[in-house]
């Protein structure tokens, strides 16, 4: 997978979806248009209700199951990417903010100064 262009928002959620899917405390995503993704290979999705009433699809490589990226009904146009997928070269993640702070957890320590809002700040997050 190889993305181009800019970075739309980069941000932390502690939903408890993340929580979930990241086998930790938050998920770490940097949101890039849809059309700046190139896939290289297959990957396999999966599809799920959120809270919102939106629906998230997933996508992760069939063979060892990393997660590739996350799109949301609420923002098609939209591409979520794992940070954590470009590691050893991810230096550049800066996250802005925090959503779901409602429920993050008091051992998952983040920055006193970013900023968290309780659910969403707009209308791109998962
Ligand atoms: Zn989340």
């Amino acid at each position: 997978m190889s993305v181009q262009g800019r970075v739309i928002s980069m941000l932390l959620c502690s939903c408890l979806d993340c929580q979930r899917a990241s086998g930790s405390g938050h998920s770490t995503v940097a949101l890039v248009p849809a059309a700046s993704l190139k896939l290289s290979g297959a990957a396999k999705s999966f599809e799920r209700p959120t809270d919102s009433g939106a629906r998230f699809t997933h996508h992760f490589c069939p063979t060892c199951a990393t997660p590739l990226f996350g799109q949301s009904s609420r923002a098609p146009g939209l591409r979520l990417l794992p940070v954590g997928f470009f590691a050893g070269q991810n230096e550049w993640f800066a996250p802005s903010q925090l959503i779901f702070a409602r429920t993050r957890q008091a051992w998952d320590l983040i920055a006193d100064h970013l900023p968290r809002h309780q659910t969403y700040r707009d209308a791109v997050a998962p």
